[in-house]
């Protein structure tokens, strides 16, 4: 009897997996790359002053196989804050974590649990920054807080482990171990491998420290900025590389013999200071880089190696922009470009064509309802973005968005950045400073950067400007209307002074 019925019961079952196999060749993987203070002006594919290093050649080529967003923006420009926007697609005055220090309410609506609903097999593995159980993830293998680059701890459903190695090599480790035996190959899948490179302290691994030893490298035209034309805000931030960055914390002068000596002997002062920090510094953080890109380069691999690069969308983004030395700075959190703006690639040869550029504006309230969208799951309408799936396609809807609303909230907090909301319709930029340390609580600046695109020249009282003015107050209220900015948060009180 049993000679007769294994081989039906046999093709019943392979009938089944190659129905399966079917269904998931037409819905697309995800393979979401992500890096914690990634500048974009320290990617080749965006040209700029560091693109003759040919530093970043793998995420230069998602870039030529794929799509370059060049304005790609934050809602509120700092770490955690930005994770909670993007497992949400809210901006943070809607999924509540405004700062650093609040907790993030999990049991909220989040895509991956929509994805995962929807039959995808969901990760996380690297940084979130979100203290607390992840919820929606098949695999979850998290850094606790900001993790630590040698020897990271990780925190799972299993509990707490240590790995040893740089976490940069590891958070891909971990990501290749789920990819290639842990998911269920028969449901396609989102893994979200997120770095904590290239955050500060700015450690890189081993092989990469001496790499830029004796490189020089190009200053920005802004290293001196003066803020001549900007309000209080500008002045009195806590961000330079003058006066913010600590010898013993951000150059590792405690631990680092060489770098100890330089800061006990060094006979340089004023902007001879300045600049030899700023190599410092770019030293170490594109060692940091050149460890993301190397590790990148080997997830491709996994997708080429087992034949799922064509319907698998690879994007990469960080979490918010960065100051590699402009305006003199370090740090983010501002709305100037270089802070407010991320880096936004994304591969997917069955979709994007290669070597597309867009020039839309595109926030990272989008990322939840691309994803979405490109599984054929359900849009919730309270998400607050817009799927980028037509961009992707090179089928711009007509009605896509004209301007983008910002605003951080983190103070009084670590670097002093004031308060500010604003909007920018690509070309102007209307900043609003308020609150605490504010002169009259409200200072306005406005940006033109087709003329200035440095943002050196607030014109804010330049009355050439005024009619402009006038209608970016308009479009800053139509969008606290669109995203209910009703009543602005309070800072959460930092525990540590309790
Ligand atoms: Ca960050």
């Amino acid at each position: 009897m049993t000679r007769f019925t294994q081989p039906p019961l046999f093709l019943f079952l392979l009938l089944i997996t190659c129905i399966a196999n079917a269904q998931n060749d037409t819905k697309p993987n995800i393979l979401w790359i992500f890096s914690d203070d990634h500048a974009f002006q320290a990617i080749g594919a965006y040209g700029g002053r560091f693109e003759s290093l040919n530093l970043t050649s793998n995420l230069d080529s998602i870039a030529s196989e794929g799509m370059r967003f060049d304005k790609a923006y934050v809602g509120n420009s700092i770490c955690a804050p930005s994770r909670a926007t993007l497992l949400t697609g809210k901006h943070s005055h809607k999924n509540g974590k405004i700062d650093n220090r609040g907790p993030f309410d999990h049991d909220q609506q989040q895509f991956q649990k929509l994805l995962q609903k929807s039959g995808y097999q969901t990760a996380m593995i690297g940084k979130i920054h979100l203290s607390g159980a992840m919820q929606g993830f098949d695999y979850w293998e998290v850094l606790p807080g900001q993790g630590k680059y040698k020897n990271p701890e990780f925190i799972s459903e299993a509990g707490r482990k240590q790995y040893q190695g740089h976490s940069t090599d590891i958070i891909t480790d971990r990501a290749l171990n789920w990819l290639s035996n842990e998911r269920d190959k028969s449901k396609p899948f989102m893994a979200m491998v997120h770095y904590k490179a290239p955050h500060r302290n700015w450690i890189a691994a081993p092989r990469f420290r001496e790499r830029f030893k004796t490189m020089t490298f190009p200053e920005p035209e802004t290293l001196f900025d003066d803020y001549q034309t900007r309000g209080v805000a500008a002045h009195k931030q806590d961000l330079s590389i003058a006066h913010s960055m600590r010898n013993n914390w951000d150059f590792k002068a405690d631990r680092w013999k060489h770098r100890k000596e330089f800061f006990e002997n060094t006979k340089l002062t004023g902007k001879d200071l300045i600049r030899e920090k700023y190599q410092m510094y770019m030293r170490d953080y594109l060692a940091c880089i050149a460890g993301v890109d190397e590790n990148i380069g080997r997830l491709l691999q996994y997708l080429k190696d087992e034949d799922l690069e064509k319907n698998t969308l690879v994007m990469y983004s960080a979490d918010q922009g960065f100051y590699l030395g402009e305006h003199g700075w370090f740090d983010k959190r501002f709305m100037y470009e270089e802070s407010f703006r991320t880096p936004l690639l994304a591969k997917w040869p069955e979709v994007i064509k290669p070597g597309s550029i867009n020039t839309d504006l595109v926030q990272n309230i989008d990322f939840a309802e691309t994803f979405l969208d490109l599984a054929g799951a359900e849009i919730p309408r309270d998400m607050q973005g817009k799927s980028l799936l037509p961009l992707m396609k090179n089928e711009r809807p007509d009605d896509w968005r004209d301007s983008l609303y910002y605003h951080y909230y983190e103070y009084p907090g670590t670097h002093k950045v004031r308060r500010h909301e604003g909007v920018t319709t690509g070309r102007y930029k209307l900043i609003r400073f308020y609150g605490v340390d504010v002169p009259n609580g409200e200072e306005w600046e406005l940006y033109d950067l087709a003329r200035d695109k440095h943002e050196r020249a607030n014109q804010y009282s330049n009355p050439e400007y005024s009619a402009i003015i006038a209608n970016l107050k308009q479009e800053l209220q139509e969008l606290r209307q669109q995203y209910d900015v009703v009543d602005i948060p309070q800072v959460t009180k930092n525990k540590k002074k309790k």
